[in-house]
């Protein structure tokens, strides 16, 4: 990731005035009487992704080095992939217990701790990015986010953005919901539950093993991320047709969590720094992608032949139907989960109406 990436998402406003905070700490009159100890605040990062992967981890990687670069020095993160300090899926309790003071991952990975957490991610058929982060940071969203962490000792905050996602990779044409019919597929989270209501069988596999089960024939599709991730590990090698659009992930945001009290130790413009530093990765992360997956995507389908097809309407039907289903149930499944559920499905309903008229219009028109 290119230095100069920041530099432009520096002009999101409030970090020029950190750039320019950092250069003259002294002058910074908010929290400078706290700061100027000389001490060197060092903070570890946990992942959900392997050390510098593609995308994802890149992402990781350009937040550690935003905070590192706008505190002038005073804060250092230090990046850890996952399995180095722990595996994975222990991200959120080490972040959560204080051993590690920052985490960067995806929320839906908390689903068996807090069902509700994949919609701060990814609802399939729900907001893709832009309208993600209009929910998040002015339609109420981020607050019930930071509600539902707060009794578990953690502040998570939008920090990448990988876009419309696509509906994966199929060793076999599907021409209606008959192809569905006991289809292995590695699709985690909410659109897995789909899947599976639509006849599939969806399984969980760690991306690191996915190449191996789709060449071995152990699964006959699997959803990743998008062209630029997908190229990088050689699913195409595995698999002919690469289908769209990713109904399922439109616009999964990556997530910071910050233990609650390595936070509250910082003084106030390091803590300035790093929500800002996160909302720099946020927009950054999204920048990359539609960047790196155009790229991909050619590559994709003038150098190695992929077979790209989009999804047939019944298909994508039935699946827009059971999602309404899947995402009704989880609101029903406790008082906070109907409280996300109806800001988000209100947010969703206006925003839709405006990109009616707007982004939808214009896209019509463009081409
Ligand atoms: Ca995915």
């Amino acid at each position: 990731m290119k230095r100069r990436a920041f530099v432009g998402a520096l002009g999101l406003g409030a970090a020029a005035t950190l750039a320019g905070c950092r250069q003259e700490a002294a002058n910074c009159a908010e929290g400078a009487s706290s700061t100027n100890t000389g001490k060197v605040i060092n903070w570890t990062m946990v992942t959900t992704w392997p050390k510098n992967f593609q995308g994802l981890g890149e992402s990781a990687e350009l937040l550690a080095q935003t905070i590192n670069q706008l505190s002038g020095g005073r804060m250092k993160v230090t990046v850890m992939g996952a399995g180095d300090l722990v595996p994975a899926l222990q991200v959120f309790d080490t972040v959560a217990s204080g051993t590690a003071q920052m985490g960067h991952g995806a929320s839906y990975y908390w689903k068996g701790k807090l069902p509700v957490a994949p919609i701060f991610s990814a609802v399939p058929f729900g907001l893709n990015a832009q309208e993600m982060n209009g929910w998040l940071y002015q339609g109420g969203g981020l607050e019930l986010w930071q509600e539902l962490y707060q009794p578990l000792g953690l502040i998570p905050m939008p920090a990448g953005n990988s876009g419309v996602q696509m509906a994966g990779w199929f060793n076999k044409e599907i021409n209606s919901l008959d192809d569905i019919q006991g289809l292995k597929m590695r699709i985690p989270g909410l659109g897995g539950e789909v899947f599976k209501r639509a006849g599939g069988t969806p399984e969980l596999i760690p991306g690191a093993e996915l190449f191996a089960a789709l060449e071995r024939g152990r699964i006959d599709a699997t959803e990743w991320v998008g062209p630029y991730n997908d190229l990088a590990f050689g699913l195409h090698k595995a698999a002919k047709y690469y289908y769209y659009p990713g109904w399922h992930e439109p616009g999964t945001t990556l997530e910071a969590i910050i233990n609650q009290q390595a936070f509250a130790a910082l003084p106030s413009d390091l803590q300035a720094i790093v929500k800002a530093a996160c909302t720099i990765a946020n927009y950054d992360t999204l920048s990359f992608f539609t960047r790196k997956n155009n790229e991909a995507l050619t590559e994709l389908t003038e150098k190695h032949k992929v077979v790209l097809k989009k999804l047939p309407s019944d298909v994508l039907q039935r699946f827009e139907a059971l999602s309404h289903e899947v995402v009704e149930e989880l609101a029903d499944s406790d008082a906070f989960a109907r409280r996300v559920y109806q800001s988000y499905q209100q947010y969703k309903q206006q925003v839709s109406s405006w990109h009616q008229v707007s982004e939808r219009a214009f896209y019509d028109l463009r081409g």
